[in-house]
This record gives C-alpha cells, sequence and structure tokens, in this order.
C-alpha cells in the first residue's frame, strides 16, 4: 500500500515562519510594547540594512513595491508629457505607475533567452517615441529574480539623459558583476509582498539609492510632501510609509535571507541540471546570479504539460500569460514599431514549477519525474 504523497507548495512560507516564528513573536512583541505603529525604531534599521544589501548609501521603506516606483518617479519629477521605457513582459505594476503619475508607458520587447528588457529595441523605442512625449526614464525589470543587462541598457540610457529605476522588486539579494541589485541603476524599487525572495507578512516595499538629494525628496514625498516640520508641506506626496510591525517581520527575515538564497541557487541548478534535456531551462545573463522569484522554462506544448503536471499534483504558474500592450488599459501606448515578437512568443511557451528554499530532493525529483513524463505524452 503505498500512501498519498504530501501536496506539494507552489512557494512553501509555512516552513520558513516555523523557523523564525519565536523570534518573530517577540519582535512584534516589542512593536506593541514601544507602541510606535508607524516610522518606529525597526524603520531606521530596516533602511539600514536594506541599504547594506543593495551595496549604496540609502534605503527607504515604503507601503509596498508599487509605491516605491510611484515615489521613484515622483521624486525624478516625471509626469505628464514623459515616456518611461517598460517592457510588457512584467507585473502590471511597473507600467502602472508610469500611467499613476500622468506619464506614458512606452513598451520595450524583451531578450529571447533572459526575457528581460532587450537594449536594440528600447534603442528603437527611443529614435521612434512620439514628438509629443518627451523620454524621461527607464524601467527595467529584473524578471524571475535576475538583474537585467544594465551595462547595456545603462549606456543607451547615459546617452539619452535619461534616468533609470531599476524595478528590482524579484530580484532584491542578486548581483551583477559583483555590484549588488539596489547599486545597478539611479534609483532601485523593490518589494516585500509576502510571495516575493525577501517578503514580510503584508504589503511593503522600497527605494534604494546612493543619491542624497533623492533620498530627502523620497523621505519627504513619502510622508505627504512634508517640508522641515510635520506640518509644512514642501511638495505634493502620499502616505506611503511601511508599518513598523513590518520592518519588525522583515528584520527577522534578513537574517536568514543569504541562507535562503544560498538554497534557493542550489534548488534551480538542481533543477536545471535534472531538466535541461526536455525543456528550455533559464539562462541567467554573463556575470550576474539569480535569487530566483521563479523558476520559469519554455516548453512547445506548454499548455498540455501544464495539464498534466497539475493532473500529478504539481502546481505550475504562468508568469505572465497576457503581456501588457495586449490588455485594455494599455493598448493604447507606444511599443517598439519593430514589433513585440518576442514577448508575444514567450506568453504562450512559458511556465513556473515550484520554488523556494525548503524544498527537499524527494519533492524536486517528484517534479521532475512528473514534468519528464508530461513532456513525452503531452501531445
Ligand atoms: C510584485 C511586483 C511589483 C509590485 O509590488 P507590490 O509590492 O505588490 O506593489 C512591481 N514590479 C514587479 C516586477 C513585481 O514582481
Amino acid at each position: 500500500m503505498t500512501a498519498t504523497p504530501a501536496p506539494i507548495a507552489f512557494i512553501d512560507l509555512k516552513t520558513q515562519r516555523l523557523r523564525i516564528a519565536d523570534k518573530v513573536e517577540a519582535a512584534l512583541k516589542k512593536v506593541l510594547e514601544h507602541g510606535a505603529f508607524v516610522m518606529g525604531p525597526e524603520i531606521i534599521a530596516l533602511e539600514k540594512q536594506l541599504a547594506q544589501w543593495g551595496g549604496v548609501k540609502h534605503a527607504l521603506a515604503c507601503a509596498s513595491g508599487t509605491d516605491a516606483l510611484v515615489l521613484a518617479l515622483m521624486a525624478k519629477g516625471i509626469g505628464p508629457g514623459h515616456a518611461v521605457f517598460v517592457p510588457s513582459f512584467t507585473f502590471v505594476a511597473t507600467a502602472e505607475a508610469a500611467v499613476l503619475v500622468g506619464a506614458a508607458p512606452v513598451f520595450v520587447d524583451i531578450l529571447p533567452d533572459l526575457l528581460t528588457m532587450d537594449p536594440a529595441s528600447l534603442q528603437r523605442c527611443i529614435d521612434s517615441c512620439p514628438s509629443h512625449l518627451e523620454p524621461k526614464a527607464v524601467m527595467p525589470v529584473d524578471l524571475f529574480g535576475q538583474p537585467a543587462d544594465y551595462v547595456a541598457l545603462g549606456a543607451i540610457a547615459a546617452k539619452h539623459g535619461l534616468t533609470m529605476i531599476a524595478d528590482a522588486a524579484q530580484s532584491f539579494g542578486a548581483a551583477l558583476h559583483g555590484t549588488p541589485v539596489g547599486a545597478l541603476a539611479e534609483m532601485t524599487t523593490t518589494s516585500f509582498f509576502p510571495a516575493k525572495p525577501l517578503g514580510c507578512y503584508g504589503d511593503g516595499g522600497a527605494v534604494l539609492t546612493d543619491d542624497d538629494e533623492l533620498i530627502e525628496i523620497l523621505r519627504s514625498i513619502r510622508n505627504h510632501g512634508q517640508g522641515r516640520d510635520r506640518y509644512e508641506h514642501a511638495r505634493i506626496g502620499v502616505n506611503g510609509r511601511l508599518d513598523t510591525m513590518q520592518a519588525a517581520i522583515l528584520l527577522e527575515k534578513l537574517a536568514i535571507f543569504a541562507d535562503e538564497i544560498q538554497a534557493r541557487d542550489r534548488i534551480a541548478n538542481r533543477y536545471t541540471q535534472l531538466l535541461a534535456d526536455v525543456v528550455a531551462t533559464p539562462v541567467v545573463i554573463a556575470g550576474g546570479t539569480s535569487v530566483w522569484a521563479q523558476y520559469t522554462m519554455t516548453t512547445a506544448n506548454r499548455d498540455a504539460v501544464i495539464k498534466a503536471l497539475n493532473a500529478d499534483g504539481v502546481p505550475t504558474g504562468i508568469y505572465y500569460p497576457t503581456p501588457l500592450h495586449l490588455q485594455g488599459p494599455y493598448a493604447a501606448f507606444p511599443r517598439d514599431p519593430a514589433g513585440m515578437a518576442v514577448t508575444e512568443d514567450k506568453m504562450g511557451h512559458v511556465f513556473s514549477l515550484p520554488m523556494h528554499p525548503y524544498m527537499d530532493e524527494a519533492t524536486q525529483d517528484r517534479i521532475v519525474a512528473a514534468l519528464r513524463q508530461a513532456v513525452e505524452t503531452s501531445p
């Protein structure tokens, strides 16, 4: 008689929670006792540690990864009449933030192997930018946990005087040529949504920068445009603060983050070793590391493969089923004049496997066996 195998988690947050439960509970109790629920001492401590991780002087904790993007755009005065170059193959927030500040997203195609912003497509989008829009910023996305090609993209941004804002919601903790994500762009944003590699127990985000002036502007915008004192307002801002409780939780998660990144890398490499002959496994940029927010690959018969996997008890994800330039609210914004061929091709073929630092080899072997069989038997 064989026992029914335990269900496989797509992302296992429970094991992590149990690992640090005592520490988190003690940290939360401390916040309850000191009572500084907004902008308490844990916020300052977290910002210091985030800046260290990101290899920059400053970090600003904020309410979400989306707010982080909005704050970064606002800090540079980006708004109506401005073009912000973004990939279409991303979570909606990247383009949404541009629209929220009144700017126009311009959709850039992706590289076929790395799935991050294609520098040649960025150049075409800048060259063909409609005359009513002034090119202002480029926001590459570190899709699935690895840095975009900041060397090539940075050269183009510099040539055209564009601000570079890195959307590192999925890649905080990764690096490119030894430079940590956080120091690869003028400003870097990240998200602490629970399912991200560094997640809290609710919503949260951060902006990182080396710029002493920008951090002051960001601090002011995060808190209603505050000036020299609480009821003096130097600019239009928002309420974009992170709760102290979330900072307390993140400090405990940061203590095990390096260990978790190592585990993610080990598990991802093992997937690649065991699967490279049956599907197109993910490619990490030369000189870069990934924190494996997702383990995403492509296969010709994707829909049949994931149906077979799901029937076998293996959960899967599709990031992202529909690129932004094909979705109603974004359909009218400009895009690469040569088309969005790579983005449109990948959307029909990508799928992601369970990925988290606590996956044991037996579980991974089950997933691998199921995928190998699904690929063989799928039409
Ligand atoms: C998750 C995510 C965001 C938004 O973060 P929130 O904290 O959910 O607002 C932005 N960009 C990318 C690429 C993301 O994956």
